[in-house]
């Protein structure tokens, strides 16, 4: 349920709300927007059914909420979240570029990357060093040696890290390399690593599923900001359906989708959306253009050699060329690159 404020509710009508909430074991979410406040009502949902609210000072109108997910809703917080990274925002007016090989293969491959994402001007360095495989025979990550690579390359370049975490043992570890942890699409449902995040100190980078609806996602992401970790972006990296000629299928519909239903910021991965190079440009512009927090790319020094996804990886100098087009996309959407 959520409890809309009348625009004229003073501090103590609040209060008020609150306090009848609490009394009753329910928790209230205070969503302070410019025109009016909104409390978010968690807790069990007997008694949720039984609550009468309507009688307090100050209460325009209560509604009831449908949908499984509630702190990640925009009805219980109408205005956009801007997830703060250690000073990056994301979900702001400037867009966000994350952009870096698949994996952390060495310090020259990873330096070579570092310097040409921030050239383009990228503002995160990507890379795994926990790589979750589809054969067990393919490269796995350099493990801790990667994350320090990461830290270290990030550093000299001026940029942030994001890179995956796979298990729920490693979160001390990872953040201490990292300043955004980035669940991959295939943990998207590990209920324990989402907990787990939920009392992580950094932000987390939630990738839908490979076949998860888009409340699914969401539900998801509510694992996480229930357990009081609300820094969360969200990122579209395309869905398995029927289409084989690419890796995915890109649901840019999902980010109009998304902006309806949730506040959290969303970015876009045209590089496992797609599979392939050669559409990573088009569909980038694309995902700007409906609305787009971000992107993550994929950008490899030398993708023929690559131990990780060179299929669909960007030269330094395609990566150039893309973030100089979006620069003009993004100006049609009012937003900076
Ligand atoms: C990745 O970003 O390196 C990755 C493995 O992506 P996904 O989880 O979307 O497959
Ligand atoms: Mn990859």
């Amino acid at each position: 349920m959520i409890i809309v404020m009348s625009p004229g509710a003073t501090k103590e009508d609040i209060a008020k709300v609150e306090n009848k909430l609490k009394s009753v074991g329910l928790q209230a979410h205070l969503s302070v927007g410019a025109e009016r406040t909104i409390v978010g009502v968690i807790g069990d949902k007997k008694i949720i059914g039984n609550l009468e609210m309507n009688m307090l000072p100050g209460v325009e109108k209560t509604v009831r909420i449908t949908e499984k997910y509630k702190l990640v809703s925009r009805e219980f917080h109408p205005e956009n979240s801007v997830v703060d990274v250690d000073g990056v925002k994301v979900g702001g007016e400037q867009l966000v570029v994350m952009a870096g090989p698949c994996s952390v293969e060495s310090l020259e491959q990873l330096r070579e990357a570092a310097q040409a994402v921030k050239a383009g001007g990228a503002q995160f360095l990507r890379g795994g060093a926990f790589k979750p495989r589809t054969s067990p025979y393919d490269f796995q990550g350099l493990a801790e040696d990667g994350l320090k690579l990461l830290r270290q390359v990030a550093d000299e370049n001026g940029l942030k890290v994001v890179t995956e975490i796979v298990d729920k043992d490693d979160i001390e570890l990872v953040g201490q390399y990292a300043d955004l942890y980035q669940v991959g699409a295939r943990n998207m449902q590990n209920f324990q690593l989402l907990k787990a995040l939920g009392r992580a100190k950094k932000p987390v980078m939630l990738k839908r599923g490979l076949s998860a609806t888009i409340s699914e996602w969401l539900n998801a992401a509510e694992y996480i900001a229930a357990g009081g970790n609300e820094n969360i972006i969200l990122c579209e990296r395309g869905i398995r359906t029927y289409e084989t000629y690419t890796r995915n299928t890109l649901d840019l519909s999902a980010v109009a989708a998304v902006k309806e239903l949730s506040h959290l910021p969303i970015i876009v991965d045209p590089s496992h959306g797609t599979g392939r190079w050669q559409m990573v440009q088009p569909m980038a512009r694309a995902a700007v253009a409906a609305g787009a927090d971000g992107l993550i790319i994929e950008v490899h020094p030398h993708p023929e050699i690559a131990l990780s996804d060179g299929d669909q990886s960007l030269t330094p100098k395609k990566f150039n060329v893309l973030m100089s087009d979006l620069e003009r996309i993004a100006a049609v959407m009012g937003r900076t690159v």
